[in-house]
């Protein structure tokens, strides 16, 4: 039987990481991602890859293998493992956050996980697996070497290779370089997300210092906003506090959870035992003596950054004198919500640092010339970039190309390759589809919910309550019309009032009979308004008759 290597999601997109190993005996995953949704999905929360495309697999799958504990890699293993019983491969920090999240579903207690070492050797199935150490923007990630019939596959996971780690372990190239002059590597699988960046990213202990002189030179509080996922950050917030006399107060669910989980794993030591003050002891000590942490960096409305900044945080109200630091990444998509909170942040009085203007951030993936190191250390017969959208795969599979690799391809979700005696072929496509989660995952949304949304959100939406009596057809109520999204607050009145014209005109013409049948009065009005706003107003609104019968 060939090796089937199957992307199920983040091959096209940021976000939504998954990977099918098969063998035909065995099969396993690698990772088990979500996606957040961009602007035009109303209401959704996220997005998770539809799992049934798996059922065929069922009997031989034999454990899913985390790379790192960030959403877009663990956020679906609990709609995973709903479906199919199977041990969770990952190290002790991953696993810890993938607890968390496990809680919510209340699957913490029946799942199997199993800790894994970051160097380490183990059997899934008919796989041979040994996990590598990756540098990047959460602790204890790794990257996997498979090893099976078919040959060696390595998969980095998310990485950078970060000369001045925070943890003191670098991304394991040497182990790489020796696997592949030892053993000869059938296929590479890819981190894209920076091949858009040249050169090298920046090491995490950078950001450490930037916000080090930020504590000693602001004036009063300093508010950083940033991903409560980013341990290693967190602990240089801590620790450049302590050096310049400052207690940090957590807010954000996921900050505080966090920050207990990797206490309590030991990824993170208080410099000083006291240093983490309650939020509400924020206004008790002097300004200058005080630094928050928080989430909400990406402007999320509801966020505690985004409520600090207009004034609605329960404690914490940003104020002249506050230095408030953006601590991570613009990501695409969320601009106009950072600026939104930057702005509100300058109105409130603070000084704002961002990444743009100051090394408040670096990022945990590899640009140009860390890929270049990585392809080159591994040196495989095949490549497949993987964790991008179309043109980093596209520039990623070029770079390996002008490398060297003798078959760097590019594969979108539901591709299989299949590998057999070292070589790499496409055959053919799996359906891969996907669920819109709206709330706790209690209900997916389907598409077409999204859709009347979506339409709603553009077009705006009439209502008209209407009632008639049941024995002779008279108004008895109404016609009352409620609008929203459609008429400017100018032109409503006018509009409204003729609308409402359109229903009594509609009701009029209508004979007897049809005035006893409200499901066919209905369908008369939803026709002749929407005649009406389209020739009146040029739009198409939906269309909501409410008639009674009384
Ligand atoms: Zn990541
Ligand atoms: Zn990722």
């Amino acid at each position: 039987m060939p090796l089937r290597i199957v992307p199920l999601g983040g091959l096209g997109e940021i976000g939504l990481n998954s990977m099918l190993f098969d063998d035909g005996e065995s099969a396993l995953l690698v990772d088990a991602g979500l996606l957040f949704p961009d602007d035009t999905m109303l209401g959704v929360d996220y997005i998770v890859p539809d799992f049934g495309v798996l059922r065929e697999a069922a009997g031989r799958l034999a454990g899913l293998l985390l790379t790192h504990g960030h959403e877009d890699h663990i956020g679906s293993a609990s709609f995973l493992l709903k479906d199919f019983d199977i041990p969770v491969y990952g190290t002790p920090l991953t696993l810890g956050l993938l607890r968390n999240r496990l809680a919510e579903f209340d699957l913490d207690a029946s799942a199997r996980l199993v800790p894994i070492e970051r160097s380490g050797r183990f059997r899934v199935g008919n796989f041979d697996v040994e996990s590598f150490p990756v540098c990047h923007s959460i602790p204890d990630g790794v990257g996997y070497v498979f090893r099976c019939a078919e040959g060696v596959f390595v998969h980095t996971g998310d990485f950078k290779i970060d000369p001045s780690p925070p943890d003191g372990v670098p991304t394991a190239i040497e182990r790489l370089s020796r696997i592949s002059s030892e053993e000869k590597v059938t296929a590479l699988f890819s981190d894209s997300t920076n091949v858009e960046r040249d050169g090298h990213s920046l090491s995490e202990s950078f950001v450490g210092e930037a916000l080090a002189e930020i504590f000693e030179a602001a004036p009063g509080r300093v508010i950083v906003a940033m991903f409560s996922s980013n341990i290693h950050r967190i602990q240089g917030v801590l620790s450049a506090a302590a050096r310049h006399g400052r207690r940090v107060a957590l807010c954000g669910r996921s900050m505080v959870r966090n920050v207990a989980t990797a206490l309590d794993l030991g990824y993170m030591k208080l410099p000083r035992p006291d240093i983490l003050i309650p939020v509400e002891d924020a206004e008790k000590l002097p300004d200058a003596t005080v630094a928050v942490l928080t989430t909400g960096s990406q402007g999320a409305p509801r966020s505690a950054a985004t409520l600090m900044a207009l004034g609605e945080h329960k404690y914490v109200r940003v104020r002249g004198g506050d230095t408030a630091v953006l601590s991570s990444k613009f990501i695409p998509g969320n601009e106009r919500a950072i600026s939104s909170v930057s702005n509100h942040l300058f109105l409130a009085g603070a000084e704002v640092l961002h990444e743009k203007i100051s090394e408040v951030h670096v990022s945990g993936h590899a640009s140009r010339e860390e890929l270049k190191i990585m392809v080159r250390a591994v040196a495989p017969e095949n490549f497949i970039p993987v964790h991008g959208e179309p043109r980093f795969l596209v520039r990623h599979r070029n770079l390996a190309r002008e490398l060297g690799v003798p078959h760097a391809e590019m594969a979108l979700n539901g591709d299989i390759l299949e590998f057999s005696g070292g070589r790499m072929r496409f055959a053919g496509k799996l359906e891969v589809g996907r669920f819109f989660v709206d709330g706790k995952g209690v209900g997916a949304v389907e598409s077409l919910v999204l859709k009347d949304r979506y339409q709603l959100s553009k077009v705006g939406m009439v209502m008209v309550v209407l009632a008639l009596s049941s024995t002779t057809g008279e108004i008895l109520y109404g016609p009352d019309i409620v609008t929203r999204g459609v008429v400017t607050e100018n032109g409503s009145e006018a509009s409204v009032d003729e609308a409402r014209e359109v229903v009594l005109k509609t009701w009029e013409e209508s004979g007897i009979e049809a005035r006893k049948d409200p499901a066919e009065i209905q369908t008369d009005i939803r026709r002749a308004l929407r005649r009406y706003f389209n020739k009146r107003l040029d739009r198409k609104p939906v269309i909501l008759p409410l008639v009674l019968e009384l």
